[in-house]
């Protein structure tokens, strides 16, 4: 059996009541080592076989599996954040589906959830947006031309931006050309729930002054729009005047 884990955006005390039980559980454990707390390896069995997979091809991977698939072991997969979100299982599961050996997924917190925490902030505010895009810049990675940042950017949602901090030139121009307005709040967090977390508040319009001029070049995030400023409308659902299922309004 193999579990695969989310290991959550950093601090190791994000990980999940069951991922950490999976972690105590497990004969083998793969964990994508370049941005994996090593802290969560503590819980796992000092029997424990532990693989680095930044090291390793996806053939490796599988080949670590289906040896521990043939002793009877269980084996976790630990990615970081949740790993629906840029995390290569997909190939994964469909290797395994091949190989016939069974598999299930815990998920994890996701790095764009702890830097909202990071920030304190609400990505859908009423009147403001109640749309999150997550997305990333094209890089060496292909993005389908129908998802460019420039046609994203013309809802001003909210936008999460994961694996673009090396392409930030090219990301600013393209989100100002979208239809930001340069002044629209953006944030960079860097190592989010991390012990060396940082947090940069920006504009659009100084995303890549920001970035260049603090290095950010490896594991941040940008968050773009209008949600990290200041104006919004409060809720209707705790509204006085405003009646729900479970609360009768003044009106
Ligand atoms: N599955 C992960 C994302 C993996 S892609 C998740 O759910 O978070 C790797 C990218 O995620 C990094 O380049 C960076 O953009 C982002 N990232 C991962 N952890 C981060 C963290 N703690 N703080 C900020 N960005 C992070």
């Amino acid at each position: 059996m193999v579990h695969f884990v989310g290991a959550g955006s950093g601090a190791a005390d994000l990980i999940t009541v069951r991922g950490e039980r999976l972690l105590e559980e497990a004969d083998v454990v793969i964990y994508a080592g370049s941005l994996i707390n090593p802290e969560l390896l503590k819980y796992t069995r000092k029997d424990c076989d532990i693989y680095n997979s930044a090291e390793m091809t996806l053939e490796e991977v599988l080949s670590v599996i289906q040896k521990s698939e043939s002793e009877g072991k269980t084996t976790v997969r630990l990615h970081t954040g949740d790993s629906s979100i840029y995390g290569a299982v997909r190939e994964q599961f469909d290797e395994l589906d091949k190989l016939g050996i069974t598999y299930d997924v815990c998920p994890g917190v996701s790095s764009f959830c702890g830097a909202a925490a990071s920030l304190k902030a609400e990505y859908t505010l009423p009147n403001v947006s109640q749309t999150v895009i997550i997305t990333r810049e094209a890089g060496r990675t292909v993005v389908p031309d129908r998802e460019s940042i420039q046609s994203l950017a013309a809802h001003q949602s909210t936008m999460i931006l994961f694996l673009s901090t090396s392409l930030t030139e090219k990301l600013q121009k393209d989100l100002l050309s979208g239809g930001y307005p340069a002044e629209t709040p953006a944030a960079i967090v860097y190592k989010a729930t991390w012990p060396e977390e940082k947090i940069f508040r920006c504009t659009v319009g100084t995303i890549h002054q920001t970035v260049t001029a603090n290095n950010l070049r490896k594991t941040a995030l940008i968050i773009v729009g209008n949600c990290l400023g200041d104006s919004y409308l409060r809720s209707m659902l705790y509204h006085p005047d405003f009646s729900t299922e479970f609360r009768e309004g003044n009106q």
